[in-house]
C-alpha cells in the first residue's frame, strides 16, 4: 500500500494509538494537541484494561483485543508499564456473593476466566483484604500506568521517522486537512479527529444522532501503601454498575447507601507500579455546576477502601476529577465514522478506552482501508 499522510487530531490514548497503529502500517504522520501534555481522560483515568466488567459481545471482544495488543505493544515500549496482574471483586454478604457467583456461570466466564473464590483463596492473591464472605477473580486484567503510557507510545511511533507531534496546536477546522488556531494548515490523505468529549470537531448531526454524552468520574490517589495491593480490587457496589453483573441475583442486592444511589459511586483501587492506590470512582451524565469532587463520595470511598484493605491508614495525596464521552443510542461500544466533510471520527469510547484504544486504532484505520 501507498504511503499516506495521515494527520491525527488530539494527544489521548486514542489519537496516540491511532499514530502508532498508522505508523506501524507504513504512514506518515502527524499528531496535533492543544495542550502542552495531554491533560484530559486518558491520564485521569485507573489505566484498569478491565476485561471482567464488560457487557458480552462486542464489548468483551474489543477489550480482549485491546488487551493482546497492549501485551504487544508493552514489549516494544517498557513505559506503558503493563502488568498482567488480574483484579478480584469483593463480595462483602451473601447477596453479592451469589450475584458473583451467577456472574461465573455466565456463558462467556471461561472466555474471561472468571472464577468464584472464597474468602482465604482470595487472600491468596491480595493478602489481608478484610470483611470479605467471597472475590470473583479476573485473571485477564490488567494495568497500564496512565502517568507514562501517553508519552512511551509517543515514543514508539517517532522511532519510526514517520511521526511529528506538535503540541499547543488547536484544530479550529478539519476536512482534507486540519487548519490549526495559528492558521496553519496540515495536508492529510486523511484526518482522524480523537478529541476525546471535546465536541467542536464533531458535526452536530452526529452528536444528536448517537446521543452522546459527557460522563464525570472522581477520583483520589494515596500515597504509597504497605503491603502494597498486588492486583486491582473491586467491591460490591460495582455489581450494580457493570454489565457483566447484570444477572436476575442482581435484584436481590441490599438498598444502596444515598451516596452510591446519588452519583453511582462504586469502589475500584488499583495499585499503580510505586505502590500508591489510584481509587475512584463515581458515574453521573454531564452534571451540571459539578467543578469538584463530591465529599460525600470521597468520604464513602475511603471509608470503603479502609473496610476491606489490611492497610490502616490511607494518605490522600491528591484527587481529581475526569470526564469521558460515550454515545446512550446502543448502536455501539465506539463511534468509528467517516464524516461528510471526509474526516475520520474516532471517539465516544465511554469507559473503555484505555482498555481498548489499541484494538479501535487498528479498527478505525481498517474501516478506511488504510
Ligand atoms: C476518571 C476516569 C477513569 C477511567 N478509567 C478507565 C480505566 O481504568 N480503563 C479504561 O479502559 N478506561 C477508563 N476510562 C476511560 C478512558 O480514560 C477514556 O475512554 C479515554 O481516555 C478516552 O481517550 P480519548 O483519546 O478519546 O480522549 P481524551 O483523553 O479526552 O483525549 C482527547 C485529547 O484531544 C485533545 N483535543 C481536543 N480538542 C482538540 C483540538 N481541537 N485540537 C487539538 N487537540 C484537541 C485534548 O486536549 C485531549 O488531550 C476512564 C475515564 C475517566 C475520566
Amino acid at each position: 500500500m501507498a504511503l499516506k499522510r495521515v494527520v491525527v487530531v488530539g494527544g489521548g490514548v486514542i489519537g496516540t494509538s491511532v499514530a502508532v497503529e498508522a505508523v506501524r502500517r507504513g504512514h506518515a504522520v502527524v499528531q496535533l494537541e492543544r495542550d502542552a501534555e495531554p491533560r484530559a481522560a486518558s491520564v485521569r483515568n485507573f489505566g484498569l484494561i478491565w476485561i471482567c466488567g464488560r457487557a458480552g459481545g462486542r464489548e468483551l471482544e474489543l477489550a480482549l483485543a485491546g488487551r493482546r495488543r497492549w501485551i504487544e505493544l508493552a514489549g516494544r515500549a517498557r513505559g506503558i508499564g503493563l502488568r498482567t496482574v488480574g483484579a478480584l471483586v469483593a463480595a462483602r454478604n451473601g447477596a453479592e456473593l451469589d450475584v458473583l457467583a451467577a456472574a461465573a456461570e455466565r456463558q462467556d466466564a471461561a472466555e474471561r476466566q472468571l472464577a468464584l473464590l472464597t474468602p482465604d483463596q482470595a487472600r491468596r492473591i491480595a493478602p489481608g483484604l478484610e470483611k470479605i464472605v467471597g472475590a470473583l477473580h479476573s485473571p485477564l486484567d490488567a494495568i497500564v500506568e496512565p502517568a507514562s503510557a501517553l508519552r512511551a507510545l509517543r515514543d514508539l511511533a517517532a522511532s519510526s521517522g514517520r511521526y511529528r507531534y506538535l503540541v499547543e496546536h488547536t484544530v479550529v477546522a478539519a476536512d482534507g486537512a486540519a487548519v490549526d488556531h495559528r492558521g496553519n494548515r496540515h495536508d492529510a490523505d486523511l484526518v482522524v479527529i480523537g478529541t476525546g468529549d471535546f465536541l467542536e470537531l464533531v458535526p452536530d448531526a452526529v452528536v444528536e444522532r448517537a446521543r452522546l454524552t459527557r460522563r464525570r468520574l472522581q477520583m483520589l490517589e494515596t500515597e504509597p501503601v504497605a503491603p502494597a495491593l498486588p492486583v486491582a480490587v473491586a467491591d460490591g457496589d460495582a455489581l450494580r454498575y457493570y454489565p457483566v453483573f447484570d444477572v436476575p441475583e442482581r435484584n436481590s442486592l441490599p438498598l444502596p447507601e444515598p451516596v452510591v444511589e446519588r452519583l453511582q459511586a462504586q469502589l475500584l483501587i488499583v495499585p499503580r507500579a510505586d505502590g500508591r492506590l489510584t481509587l475512584g470512582d463515581t458515574h453521573v451524565d454531564d452534571p451540571a455546576a459539578a467543578l469538584g469532587s463530591d465529599e460525600q463520595a470521597d468520604n464513602y470511598l475511603l471509608r470503603r477502601a479502609g473496610e476491606l484493605l489490611p492497610t490502616r491508614q490511607l494518605r490522600v495525596r491528591r484527587r481529581w476529577t475526569g470526564s469521558y464521552l460515550r454515545r446512550a443510542d446502543g448502536a455501539d461500544p465506539v463511534l468509528i465514522e467517516r464524516t461528510p466533510a471526509g474526516t475520520l471520527l474516532v471517539t465516544a469510547v465511554g469507559g473503555m478506552g484505555m482498555t481498548a484504544a489499541p484494538a479501535i486504532a487498528a479498527e478505525a484505520l481498517d474501516s478506511v482501508g488504510l
